[in-house]
């Protein structure tokens, strides 16, 4: 276990930069304790998503602009209730630096929801981003072939995929327009032959804590997962994906 912790921090010590491109940190008891602890153990930059009007206002407050920032949307579980407040985000956009852009939003097949209304709300929020030219981060939930041509015939520019939960094809597809694939820290045999098909530079990692990682702390796995399939040392891996942080969200 010590064993562990110490060849951990090691590789933390060596002027790496990590990035966790998908949480919510407003659903953590204690949000601001989670980004220090995040920022202490090398986790540079966070970005916190909304998906509901409530969550994208909170993510907003949390974001600080230096290491956590926030993107806003209404996301399919709230596309019937929340569909108003998608006419407030160029303003609330255009007014906070911190808010780098629109997420997260999607279709999700799970839940139930009635399939117009989701789309209806998701390409509202598409053209808004297109407008303000701002990436989208891309929530799907067995419907990643329509989410990603949707994405595809609105000619959007920036998007990451997060959580992917397509096939290698497909993300090579997706990386060849310039789009991220975001990869969660749930190792999966198909996760491991997307993460071999793309090149580093279209690869991003995320933890969705407190839904699916403990703490943004969990990309560490993320990119040792990555580090070792692409045979890339784990301080060039986790900058090279930060590179590609910074680069679409242009911070
Ligand atoms: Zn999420």
């Amino acid at each position: 276990m010590l064993k562990q912790i110490v060849k951990d921090r090691e590789k933390l010590l060596v002027g790496n930069e990590l990035s966790d491109v998908h949480c919510h940190l407003d659903m953590f008891k204690d949000p601001f304790v989670i980004a220090k602890d995040a920022l202490f153990g090398g986790v540079s930059i966070i970005i916190t998503a909304g998906g509901s009007e409530a969550s994208s206002l909170s993510a907003v407050k949390m974001a600080d602009g230096d290491n956590v920032f926030a993107v806003i949307g209404i996301d399919p579980q709230n596309a019937a209730n929340d569909a108003g407040f998608v006419d407030q985000l160029p303003g609330i956009i255009k007014s906070n630096r911190r808010v780098v852009g629109i997420g997260e939003i999607g279709l999700d097949y799970s839940m139930g929801i009635d399939r117009e209304i989701q789309v209806g709300v998701f390409e509202r929020q598409i053209e808004i981003a297109k407008s303000l030219d701002v990436p989208i981060v891309v929530h799907s939930r067995k419907a990643i072939s329509e989410v990603a041509e949707l994405v595809k015939a609105h000619g959007v520019k920036k998007a990451v995929f997060h959580f992917f939960e397509g096939d290698e094809n497909m993300a090579s597809d997706l990386a060849d327009l310039g789009y991220l694939i975001s990869i969660p820290p749930i190792e999966s045999s198909r996760r491991k032959r997307v993460i071999n098909k793309l090149s580093i530079d279209s690869i991003v990692v995320e933890t969705d804590s407190p839904a699916v990682g403990k703490s943004p702390l969990d990309v560490i796995k993320v990119v040792e997962l990555v580090s070792e399939i692409k045979g890339i040392p784990f301080n060039e891996t986790s900058m090279r994906i930060t590179h590609n942080v910074k680069k679409l969200f242009s911070i």
